[in-house]
């Protein structure tokens, strides 16, 4: 007998804010070009039924919430490099 179940399984990521700093929010998409893109932390794990198990990744990001962008960042010198052009003059 031939017992068909489905097996559902995937990624799921979850963001968090990197800190509470106002130049790391609200930064310039080169995507899609609004100022949308934010400095986050963020995780991502395989699921299996929809229930995180494994972490796949996990790092931070710069990441755009309208058009899901995003560029890894190693620590506080680079994002401050990557930002510091779009401070306002
Ligand atoms: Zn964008």
């Amino acid at each position: 007998m031939f017992l068909f179940i489905p097996l559902i399984c995937g990624t799921r990521e979850f963001n968090s804010a990197y800190d509470n700093k106002p130049e790391h929010v609200g930064l310039y998409c080169p995507h899609c070009h609004n100022n949308s893109v934010a400095a986050v932390k963020s995780k991502e794990f395989f699921t299996f039924y929809y229930i995180p198990l494994v972490p796949v990744h996990w790092g931070k990001q710069l990441r755009c919430s309208i058009c899901s962008w995003k560029q890894d960042f190693t620590g506080d010198a680079e994002l401050d490099n990557m930002t510091g052009y779009q401070k306002p003059q």
